[in-house]
């Protein structure tokens, strides 16, 4: 045990192996999610100067933040949905911390993604992946990259008169990876879903199935073009809120040169 540790220290410190940060900046103006008008919003991130070494506070800079569990890069838990209220330990603060570090594979439909907004994760997208690397092993986070990172401004959400138009999963193709009994599935766009998801039987296949199964999510992940599709380690922990649905937090990914 103590061996196989000191490979990992040993391998970060003579750079055979690196981290990538897989997370945006908390910063005010990167987008959240817009919900119809007849739904509670979702909280951009704020920051408010408390003090900054002046009167407030001569020899300390610190600030108070308000933002929303959802907001910037985060992570969703099962009890974020209707489907996963009742998972037992299904909050932030409840879940066995060991999830928080694991195996993670990538999907690559950047392709796909750049010619059409409402590019659909299919099973047989997933089946193609595997016949290329292997099929996915159990409790492992499955990302989808689409290159939509690179977005920015009003061009992120994508929105229309007919709502949101970004790239997601097939509800055959969420189906296909419980079957693989995955940890959790993670996107580069502002939800799991696709932006049109609400149309999918049943709507937002992704939160509904994989949350009412027990599986986590994380959204608004960005290099994941700097990702290997496989043997990599995610290293994931959300904040530790009581009852929290989910968090921003620093998502990063270890992988061998
Ligand atoms: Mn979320």
């Amino acid at each position: 045990m103590s061996d196989s540790i000191a490979n990992v220290t040993d391998a970060l410190a003579s750079g055979a192996a690196r981290i990538i940060d897989l997370t945006h900046t908390l910063d005010p103006d990167f987008p959240v999610i817009i919900l119809p008008p007849e739904f509670g919003q979702c909280a951009r991130f704020r920051m408010e100067e408390v003090s900054a070494y002046d009167h407030r506070g001569p020899a300390w800079k610190w600030h108070n933040l308000t933002l929303n569990e959802h907001t910037g890069t985060h992570f969703d838990a099962p009890i974020h949905w209707i489907s996963g209220k009742d998972v037992p330990n299904g909050a932030v603060d409840e879940i066995d911390p060991a999830a928080f570090i694991g195996p993670v594979v990538v999907i690559d439909c950047s392709a796909g993604a750049a010619t059409d907004d409402d590019f659909e994760l299919t099973p047989e997208t997933i089946e193609a992946w595997e016949t290329e690397h292997g099929m996915i092993p159990a409790d492992t986070w499955v990302l989808m990259r689409t290159d939509w990172s690179k977005r920015s401004g009003t061009d992120y959400l994508n929105m229309a008169p007919d709502g949101p138009h970004s790239p997601g999963p097939t509800p055959a193709a969420v189906e296909l990876l419980l079957k693989r009994n995955i940890r959790g599935f993670g996107t580069e766009t502002v939800g799991t879903d696709a932006g049109q998801g609400m149309h999918y039987v049943p709507p937002y296949p992704a939160h509904y199935l994989l949350h009412g199964a027990g599986k986590f999510g994380l959204q608004c992940l960005r290099n994941l073009d700097q990702m290997p599709p496989t043997g990599a380690l995610l290293i994931a922990p959300p904040l530790k809120i009581k009852g929290g649905t989910g968090s921003p937090l620093r998502v990063l990914a270890m992988v061998t040169r």
